[in-house]
């Protein structure tokens, strides 16, 4: 990465993610002058390769988005590491933003794709396997785990869903109610309907043999031997840049995490802020996170053209005074 920032751009997107990286590319080819700060953590860090995305299924995270911050520079978009640390808008209007390094940059208007943090149970040795055989989601890791030992460790509310889900790719799934109060009314009907045992019992530890998860050991000392473990995280977007801005994250109504709410086009409640990824949807994979940038780019592009159409408007309407030569 280069550490190229000019004092202004017509957007400035925080995050280069997929989301951010895919705005700016809009943008950048729209030729708006545009910077990506990114502090370099995306969310999928941890897995080896992106699955189902189109075209690109299996590519490593980090390929993919070196790739684009090469697509974003060819087009004069700048890609910047660091990390947004507030956000404000001046008596001009324009934005004001602030980096952790101490530098700053100025923007008419701003895309925010800085993605969630996954709050996992505090299990012992459960994020060290996060990405690998400790997974969330079976349309990313569901082929790979497919007709394994998968155990669901019941963390939310969407936990039996997961596990109806996981059923699709393996007939060995079995519950794992840990702390979690136990399945009732129509999801025991379900979980059994589907062939899937429920193990009670607090999960103490996850056991690993050769750097492969081999089992989950439970309280009193019993093992039970998996190939992989699906878990729920709680997923929270936010960032503390966002309160200087006027936003706030708030709950999901699914109960899974909080999140920047925004309109059908990536419009924040702040005029000038779109937001894009998994920042505003939890649950988008990579390529409705790139679509979404994508999207939300083209509104601020229009935007732009709007407000510049209408300042030209002005201007033609009321020219300037030309200035006359005075005579000595
Ligand atoms: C383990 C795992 C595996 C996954 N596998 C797949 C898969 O196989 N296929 C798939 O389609 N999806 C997969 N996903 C989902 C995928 O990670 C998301 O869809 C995708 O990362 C969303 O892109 P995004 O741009 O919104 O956020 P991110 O990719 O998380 O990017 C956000 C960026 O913003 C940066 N940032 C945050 N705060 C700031 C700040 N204040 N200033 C500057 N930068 C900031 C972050 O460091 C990061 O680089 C997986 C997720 C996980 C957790």
């Amino acid at each position: 990465m280069t550490n190229e920032l000019n004092d202004s751009y017509d957007v400035v997107v925080f995050g280069g993610g997929a989301a951010g990286l895919s705005g700016a590319l809009m943008l950048a080819r729209a030729r708006r002058s545009v910077a990506v700060i990114d502090a370099g953590s995306p969310r999928n860090a941890p897995a080896a390769g992106v699955h189902g995305l189109l075209g690109h299924d299996g590519i490593s995270p980090d390929e993919l988005l070196a790739r684009g911050r090469s697509e974003v520079r060819s087009y004069g978009g700048h890609v910047v590491p660091g990390e947004v640390s507030s956000a404000v808008r001046d008596g001009d209007g324009d934005f004001r933003v602030e980096l952790a390094d101490g530098r700053s940059v100025r923007a008419r208007r701003l895309l925010v794709a800085s993605g969630l943090v996954d709050e996992l149970p505090d299990v012992a040795g459960l994020r060290d396997r996060w990405g690998r055989d400790v997974v969330h989601c079976p349309y990313c890791h569901g082929w790979e785990v497919r007709d394994q030992a998968i155990g669901i460790l019941a963390s939310g509310p969407m936990s039996v869903h997961q596990a109806l889900l996981f059923r699709q790719w393996s007939s060995d799934v079995t519950f794992f109610r840990h702390t979690m109060a136990a399945p009732s009314g129509e999801d025991v009907e379900k979980l059994a309907a589907r062939g899937i045992r429920v193990v009670d019992g607090e999960v103490v530890a996850l056991e690993v043999a050769e750097d492969r998860l081999a089992g989950l050991r439970i309280s009193g000392g019993s093992l039970v031997r998996l190939d992989a473990l699906a878990v729920a995280s709680r997923m929270v977007a936010g960032g503390g840049f966002l309160a200087g801005l006027g936003l706030n994250t708030v709950e999901h109504p699914a109960g899974v995490g909080e999140h920047l709410p925004t309109d059908a086009a990536g419009r924040t409640e702040v005029p000038g802020v779109w937001a894009a990824g998994n920042v505003t949807d939890l649950t988008a994979q990579v390529g409705a996170a790139a679509a979404a940038g994508a999207a939300a780019a083209a509104q601020i592009n229009a935007d732009l053209i709007s407000e510049e159409t209408q300042d030209a408007v002005a201007a033609l309407r009321n020219p300037l005074p030309v200035p006359v030569a005075t005579a000595r």
